[in-house]
């Protein structure tokens, strides 16, 4: 018993703490919501703008509550074989109101392929989401998010991602990954340190390169399980453009 309590502890102690605690805080802030709701029904100008702030705040909580429950939630371990392409391109999809508004377009460059990975797709999908969402958010004027695919030497999906944002500091670099490291005002800082932990777990790789004022590519590569080269051989580049 004394060696199975030691393994449970070592585990993840820190990370199921933070799980409890985030899991504990949901439901008064829930319950605060709603009594906010109320209080807007008879507030007056004033109080509404107060309300408004509180109601902001609430969200921001909410917003770092689930982000750090995704975290620390470990993976549960059906592994299902995804179309990376087709997961790829629902994100993007799903994206493109968030980036119409920042005046930012995506644009998917990818050859259709067969390519097959194991992995988790709610978790991966997160992962692609995350990675789309920095490089939005770094470009404040706007601007184009590319997102390419290819397969490398037959066994490695590379999804990289490259904005024309402002780029990162040294500093930004060596921290990133360090949970609640940000340099923005709003941000958690919890989105690579998710973005590292499920590509450790699918066995694959991040690389980072970054200019200052210039941009930043996030690339991943990961494990193929099936490729059907021939398949894609003989298909033209598949470009689309989203222009959002
Ligand atoms: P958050 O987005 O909440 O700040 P992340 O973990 O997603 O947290 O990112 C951590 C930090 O890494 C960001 O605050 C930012 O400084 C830097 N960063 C991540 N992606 C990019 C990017 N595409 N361009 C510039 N900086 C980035
Ligand atoms: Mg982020």
């Amino acid at each position: 018993l004394q060696q199975k309590v030691e393994h449970q502890q070592s585990l993840n102690v820190v990370g199921q703490m933070a799980a409890s605690i985030a899991h504990e805080i949901r439901n008064p802030l829930t319950s605060l919501k709603g009594f906010t709701d109320l209080l807007k029904v008879d507030a007056t100008e004033e109080a509404q703008m107060y309300l408004s702030v509180i109601d902001s705040e609430l969200q921001r909580m909410d917003q770092i509550l689930s982000e750090l429950l995704m975290l620390s939630k470990p993976a549960n371990n059906r592994l299902e074989l995804l179309e990376f392409d087709k997961l790829v391109q629902h994100v993007i999809d799903f994206m493109m109101p968030d980036a119409l508004m920042k005046n930012v377009m995506i644009q998917l460059v990818s050859s259709p392929m067969n390519v097959l990975i194991e992995g988790n797709e709610n978790r991966l999908k997160q992962v692609v989401m995350n990675l789309i969402k920095n490089a939005i958010e770094s470009m404040y004027n706007g601007g184009t998010v590319l997102v390419e695919m290819r397969v490398n030497s037959g066994s490695l999906l590379e999804l990289s991602i490259t904005d024309e944002g402002s780029g990162m500091t040294s500093d930004t670099i060596e921290n990133l990954f360090q949970p609640f490291y940000t340099t923005k005002t709003t941000g958690t800082g919890l989105g690579l340190p998710f973005v590292k932990k499920v590509i450790e777990e699918h066995d694959g790789e991040i690389v980072i390169e970054s200019e200052l004022k210039k941009g930043t590519r996030f690339s991943l590569h990961l494990p193929i399980h099936t490729f059907d080269p021939l398949e894609s051989l003989d298909s033209n580049i598949k470009n689309s453009n989203y222009l959002v």
